[in-house]
């Protein structure tokens, strides 16, 4: 493999990218016929102008299957810098370049066609909390961007971008969704979270209809302002050792998929 760089970063960036593809694929976020269909991006530390995503052209073409080498550089134009010979952007590129271009703020973009999402977009129904899962990101409506085109033009690019505005994640009519973070885990978490949450939704429409029931908004309110490890019964431990260090499913997952890697 030649790349225009070698550093320690640019190599640990690659195999987070890797990972993250990885782990989307392993969540179910890209199984069957979505298997290729979806990207994980970071920016590079040292250089925000750029970020490392799964790119095209690969002859096992699934997130699964993605190694710290098959992953692509790309510029805020959303064009190809560096990664394997015959490699390409992925084509939704702009997608992630456009949504880094308008938020200096976000590190890390994830895109994938999760099902459960997608069919409850294609329904015209707006997510509300049904479980404590990701319950505050569905707490207020989330942006829709009403086309199930691919985002390939730079105009579409932006207009993603734009409906975004300073949300966390955006719903992408009958095709996916676009979430963003401060690191992959961010991003992907949010992601995870939405489908679960999505699924729920999905549950709920089928089992009461479409004014089902759902999570009330001052219950999220309270789970949200809630700290278990603030309790009084828990300071002797935590004068000790501190908060818990809790890094969820996502220490787990990551060992998981990069088993041999
Ligand atoms: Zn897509």
């Amino acid at each position: 493999m030649s790349r225009l760089w070698t550093s320690s970063e640019m190599e640990e960036t690659l195999f987070k990218v890797a990972v993250a593809n990885r782990i989307l694929a392993e969540i179910g976020l890209g199984a069957g016929v979505r298997a290729s269909l979806g990207h994980a991006s970071l920016r590079l530390p040292s250089d925000p102008t750029k970020f490392v995503v799964k790119g095209r052209g690969y002859y096992i073409d699934v997130m699964s299957r993605m190694r710290p080498e098959d992953m692509v550089v790309c510029n805020m134009e959303g064009e190809w810098i560096d990664g394997p010979p015959e490699s390409m952007q992925p084509g939704e590129v702009k997608m992630h370049s456009c949504i880094y271009n308008a938020r200096p703020d976000v590190m890390s973009v994830v895109h994938v066609h999760p099902k459960y999402t997608v069919i409850m977009s294609s329904l015209k129904q707006t997510l509300v909390p049904m479980v404590q899962e990701g319950a505050a990101l569905v707490l207020n409506p989330l942006p829709v961007y009403p086309k199930a085109k691919v985002v390939t033009t730079e105009e579409e690019g932006v207009e993603v971008a734009r409906l975004l505005g300073q949300h966390k994640l955006i719903i992408l009519q009958g095709h996916g969704a676009a979430t963003t973070g401060v690191d992959l885990q961010d991003s992907c978490m949010a992601m995870i979270n939405l489908e679960h949450q999505a699924e729920m939704n999905y549950y709920g429409y089928l089992a009461e209809g479409v004014q089902h029931s759902r999570i009330p908004a001052e219950n999220v309110e309270a789970m949200i302002r809630h700290q278990s490890f603030t309790q009084p019964h828990f300071k002797a431990r935590t004068d000790v050792t501190g908060m818990p260090k809790n890094t969820g499913i996502w220490a787990y997952y990551t060992q998981l998929v990069s088993e041999g890697m």
